[in-house]
């Protein structure tokens, strides 16, 4: 055996030493943003591999022991959605990391946030909503698909001013009992004026108060891909079809007030697997 050889193998040995008893100071590169949440937001978790490797599976994403829906973004860069609701307790979540065989344990902290209460008195009857119409709605929100449709900021659905925040605590009738909330943002646009596709994606909903739709009103829902999607409510015209592909700012439809509404104006909502999330950061940042 060379000298050459000899330095070689001894190489390799130390190489195969350092591989078998240390670990790496960071198994997975793991980003979090926003860095401080408050309940309403959504959490995108951003996965990548330490420099040099490779992460061609996709990582597994646990939070408070539930697994999240993970999607690649880019070459060797994963992500998950962690959408919050006002209807959650604020605090403490873990999340664990797997992935190349080497497990991440991380906390996150979700804050509380100040939602203002709204007393809503409804006739009898009024405001209920009919089993056929949730269960349209719920079917349609639980719609996953792998493709994403979206990109970069989402747009404001209609040029009206906004009368009502996301998160406003509602309790009906006076039962505190069981508060709702708000789950979206109420644009007074004036009846008639038009409604945009607040990012590219596949209409997958279209309901008429005249087929069942009570509460909603005549709706639009438009599926963005990666478990995102839109819903459009008490529209006066729905300009799309089922099965239609719509780009960011095409025109789905116009303001109205059917449905559960006493005025003409657009409630949009925006769920992210499944929960009605603020829409706002969507609004004003974009997540990848
Ligand atoms: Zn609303």
């Amino acid at each position: 055996m060379t000298y050459k050889n000899l330095r070689w193998l001894s190489f390799l040995l130390l190489a195969t030493l350092e591989s078998a008893t240390s670990l790496p100071a960071q198994a997975l590169d793991v980003t979090v943003t926003p860095k401080r949440p408050n309940l309403g937001d959504t959490l995108a978790i951003t996965i990548k591999p330490d420099p040099g490797e490779q992460l061609t599976q996709a990582p597994v994403v646990k939070v408070a022991g539930k697994k999240l829906p993970v999607y690649p973004i880019a070459t060797n860069r994963w992500r998950a959605f962690l959408p919050t609701i006002p209807l959650e307790k604020h605090g403490r979540r873990s999340l664990i990391v797997t992935g190349n065989q080497r497990t991440r344990n991380m906390m996150l902290w979700i804050g509380k946030q100040w939602f203002r209460t709204q007393s809503i008195w409804l006739p009898p009857g009024k405001g209920s909503g009919t089993d056929f119409e949730f269960d349209r709605v719920d079917a349609f929100k639980a719609i996953v698909s792998p493709k994403k449709l979206w990109s970069g900021k989402f747009l404001r659905p209609n040029n009206g001013p906004l009368t009502a925040g996301y998160g406003i605590t509602r309790i009906y009738n006076g039962d505190y009992s069981d508060p709702d909330y708000h789950r979206g943002l109420d644009y007074a646009g004036w009846g008639g004026s038009p409604v945009k596709a607040s990012a590219a994606g596949q209409v997958r909903l279209v309901g008429y108060e005249s087929k069942g739709f009570q509460l909603h009103g005549n709706i639009v829902g438009i599926d963005h891909g990666q478990g995102v999607n839109t819903v459009y409510l008490h529209l006066r015209d729905i300009k799309v079809k089922e099965g239609q592909m719509v780009r960011a700012g095409e025109i789905i439809g116009t303001v109205g007030s059917t449905g559960a509404s006493t005025g003409p104006h657009l409630h949009f909502g925006l769920n992210v697997n499944g929960q009605a999330v603020d829409p706002t950061p969507w609004l004003k940042w974009g997540f990848q």
